[in-house]
């Protein structure tokens, strides 16, 4: 089977705009409020010739019922990332675990990270599976510089991105297909 790489990360980071890119089809609903991405979404992508499936694991869970956004903090919105972040994990060959250079570090990306480090597994001696940083809406050189904030993640080299413009995504997918 093809390999299988999920997106992670508290909502609003881009991870809806980042898979329509990978995915090169607007299957995703991309929304300008935070939270509103109800569906994990699947995808085939592929990158110098290895081809690979994407997960959007959204981030709202639509079991609950809710028409409003979470807000941002509350038990449930904490309880939801956690869970995605769980599943992720298991479920996949690698992870983009992505972040906004714009907000800089907070507190649901420090609660995702340790879900995702505790997560993952021995094998071999290698953490399985892979997460990589994801510093997304890195839109200017500035904010590119800025990045190195995120290190206290414990993730280990950020990657910045725009998905939005589709820039520098090329170093992420290089290093992303040759762990998989
Ligand atoms: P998700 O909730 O993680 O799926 O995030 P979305 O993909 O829905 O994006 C949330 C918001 O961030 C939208 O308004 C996007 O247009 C915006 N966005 C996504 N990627 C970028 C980027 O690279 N730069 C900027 N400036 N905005 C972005
Ligand atoms: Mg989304």
């Amino acid at each position: 089977r093809k390999p299988v790489v999920a997106l992670v990360g508290r909502p609003n980071v881009g991870k809806s705009t980042l898979f329509n890119r990978l995915v090169g089809e607007p299957m995703a609903i991309v929304d300008d409020t935070p939270g509103t991405t109800r569906d994990r979404l699947f995808g085939e992508a592929e990158w110098v010739g290895r081809e690979f499936d994407v997960i959007d694991t959204g981030g709202i869970d639509p079991a609950s019922g809710r028409s409003d956004p979470l807000s941002i903090g509350s038990a449930e919105y904490v309880r939801q990332i956690r869970e995605q972040a769980v599943l992720a994990v298991q479920e996949a060959d690698a992870v983009l675990f992505l972040v906004d250079a714009q907000s800089g570090v907070t507190p649901a990306d420090r609660e995702v990270a340790e879900i995702l480090r505790r997560s993952q597994k021995m094998v071999n001696g290698n953490l399985t599976p892979p997460i990589f940083l994801v510093v997304n809406k890195a839109d200017s050189a500035n904010l590119r510089m800025q990045a190195g904030e995120f290190y206290e993640l414990g993730i280990g080299d950020p990657y910045t991105i725009s998905a939005a413009h589709g820039t520098e995504t090329g170093d992420l997918l290089d290093a992303l297909v040759a762990a998989l």
